[in-house]
């Protein structure tokens, strides 16, 4: 009796603990609907292998005259198809070919490009742009190799294209820690129907994206089926 007890209170426990635990996108929306700092929100859903769906919104109050309250809601603004990592979700170390699993905010927005006018900081790829995926005191950031003296056998930014024609960096192992993973960028498509870790979309959305995501917004990477 006692031995059915424990295991009836492990069973309740381990419930417990994965219903505390769970995220939703229903969840994920309330959350960041709550968070002021949060106007805008990517949606990167993973259907299946190195597919995805994008969803972007953005959170739009409604000042009714008859309420002294406003109200927010998010408002899904654009969407299309994405590709992820060629080995799908769940990225733990450099060159696994997997897109991290989480929330992220933008560290900043990039283009080969010039600005497309985005409120998003802005560094634009110029030859000698790399990010840099070596060990050592540049791993896990973008660098202007002539100005920081670093012979970069990394990504070479400049010559990536159209993927680097817009993109913006997400804050994927901001302590840059080798080798956690490196230049996990949410970036334009490619001929490949796959990245090497990344979330790639149309140009056309890249750029809706661009000219209209303010600072703080977060990209949520998750299976689709959550
Ligand atoms: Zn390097």
């Amino acid at each position: 009796m006692k031995a059915r007890k424990l295991i009836l209170l492990i069973i309740l426990s381990a419930l417990l603990f994965s219903c505390r635990d769970s995220v939703s996108w229903e969840g994920l929306s309330e959350k960041y609907l709550a968070d002021e700092e949060v106007g805008t929100l990517i949606f990167v859903r993973c259907t299946e292998g190195s597919n995805a769906v994008v969803e972007y919104y953005l959170k739009v109050t409604d000042k009714s005259v008859d309420s002294p309250d406003s109200t927010a809601k998010w408002v899904l603004f654009a969407q299309g198809e994405a590709v992820i990592g060629k080995n799908g979700l769940g990225k733990s170390s450099e060159g696994d070919g997997k897109t991290p699993v989480g929330e992220y905010a933008v560290s900043t927005a990039f283009g080969r490009y010039a600005d497309p006018g985005t409120l998003l900081p802005w560094k634009q790829i110029t030859p000698g742009t790399f990010a840099c995926d070596e060990e050592g005191r540049y791993y896990n950031t973008i660098i202007d190799t002539a100005a920081v003296h670093h012979p970069c056998k990394g990504e070479d930014m400049y010559h990536t294209s159209p993927e680097y024609d817009f993109g913006m960096a997400l804050d994927y192992n901001p302590s840059c820690t080798y080798p956690l993973g490196s230049a996990i960028f949410f970036h334009c498509k490619g001929s490949k129907s796959w990245t090497g870790g990344c979330v790639a979309v149309d140009k056309s959305l890249m750029v809706d994206i661009l000219r209209t995501a303010v600072p703080g917004v977060m990209v949520c990477i998750y299976p689709d089926n959550l």
